[in-house]
């Protein structure tokens, strides 16, 4: 007898669906996979607001993101704001979803940006892993899985997911892109992870359900290339108009490093860097470091990024954070100009 899986909705923007994720790998040991341009500025505070749901269903979502908190640099504002990063409906015809890290600043804020449509298990754990910024382990291009598509789209297209083939390619099939990921292991504990039956492989390797996080989930999450305790990069003073650019460069691979600038005057700026160093940029404000303006990868020369934007007076953050983990540290200049 086959028992009805329940797979989790990895939502994405619209402007994602053309292009590969980027996601950043993780050295030794092994763990989750985490997008690294949709990472949050290590120390954020995100405010939830939920959309319904029983007082029951309200706490177990508060207690699993707990979760991710108690190890993470990151911590969880159960407030109700209107304007919450993260908002949560509890449709329970709509399955179980959120979309992953920053991106969850670009839906309308009278829209869930996550549904927990079921909670069994540790669900509620794993779509608050996608809102800090974590993909599918199954995706995981080192877990070296043959799927046998056939076989999981039939499935997946049955009940209770009723997935289009496309659907089924996207949050199954579909691997994160490997030139992002540095000689990781698939973790099979891990909370990002779901379980699958035997006959989705070609080698017919199967999968068990994760409830809790995995040693590695925790380890990871905590880590330097994430979300650590230990290294809340101080902002660095930026000056407005200035033609020589001010040095900084990322020393360890994942390491973020956050500029703060101020707007005098309602004007436009640019905001670029310079050098080899492949980075992505993120402008944050004004006053607030989880309020995203916009981001970019490679809109500036060669591999630089560049933001030019309309900003009223006030006080704003640049985040930079390397694309590539594998070999990617090293020198860049930033320079604000209006
Ligand atoms: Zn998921």
């Amino acid at each position: 007898m086959t028992e009805q899986l329940k797979m989790c909705f990895d939502k994405i923007l619209p402007r994602d669906f053309n292009r590969p994720h980027r996601t950043l790998a993780l050295g030794d040991p092994a763990r989750a996979i985490l997008v690294i341009r949709k990472m949050w500025p290590n120390g954020s505070t995100l405010r939830v607001r939920f959309m319904g749901g029983s007082p029951e269903q309200q706490s177990l979502a508060r207690e699993q993101a707990g979760w991710w908190s108690e190890h993470a640099n990151l911590n969880f504002n159960f407030n109700d704001a209107a304007n919450a990063e993260i908002r949560i409906s509890f449709d329970p015809t709509a399955g179980a979803w959120s979309y992953v890290g920053t991106d969850n600043l670009s839906i309308p804020k009278n829209e869930a940006t996550m549904n927990l449509g079921f909670q069994d298990g540790g669900t509620s754990g794993h779509e608050f892993g996608h809102a800090i910024g974590l993909g599918h382990e199954h995706q995981n291009p080192a877990g070296g899985l043959e799927w046998n598509e056939e076989v999981v789209i039939r499935d997946l297209g049955g009940p209770p997911n009723f997935w289009t083939p496309e659907q089924v390619r996207h949050n199954v099939i579909r691997k994160y892109s490997i030139d992002q990921i540095n000689g990781t292991e698939f973790d099979p504990n891990s909370i990002m992870l779901y379980a699958f039956p035997a006959s989705w492989t070609k080698t017919g390797q199967s999968t068990h359900a994760n409830e809790v996080l995995s040693a590695l989930d925790r380890a990871f999450i905590a880590g330097g290339l994430a979300y650590p305790r230990d290294k809340v990069p101080e902002p660095i003073d930026l000056p407005v108009i200035d033609t020589s650019g001010t040095s900084a460069s990322i020393g360890e691979p994942g390491e973020e490093d956050i500029f703060k600038f101020t707007a005098t005057t309602a004007d436009r700026y640019t905001i670029e860097t310079g050098g080899q160093t492949d980075v992505v940029m993120k402008l944050f404000g004004p006053g607030k470091i989880t309020d995203l303006i916009a981001e970019d990868d490679d809109g500036g020369v060669g591999r630089n990024s560049r933001i030019v934007a309309d900003l009223n007076p006030g006080e704003y953050f640049v985040q930079i954070r390397h694309y590539n983990s594998s070999g990617g540290t090293g020198d860049y200049e930033i320079k604000v100009s209006k």
